[in-house]
């Protein structure tokens, strides 16, 4: 992945930009790539992609957790109708 150093094409400062993964016309810096709103669409920021896996592991365990939870919740009240 290359580096650039010139203008975001998003908020116009002077930084290391690199070429966006969803708009290549766009150069953007890590501040606006991080803060991206599409970002947790991007199938590759060019910034930091770990950090959007490091966020998505947790939401993925907790999303888990709670499935795990619901059907075990689920469950018990299968049991209690049919008790
Ligand atoms: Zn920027």
């Amino acid at each position: 992945m290359t580096i650039y150093w010139e203008r975001c094409s998003i908020c116009g400062r002077y930084h290391a930009v690199k070429q966006c993964t969803l708009n290549p016309d766009i150069m953007v810096c890590p501040h606006c790539c991080l803060a991206c709103p599409l970002r947790s669409k991007c199938p590759k920021p060019v910034w930091y992609p770990e950090i959007r896996e490091k966020h998505r592991v947790p939401q993925a365990k907790k999303a888990g957790e709670r499935g795990e939870a619901q059907k075990v919740l689920m469950d018990l009240l299968s049991k209690l109708k049919e008790g």
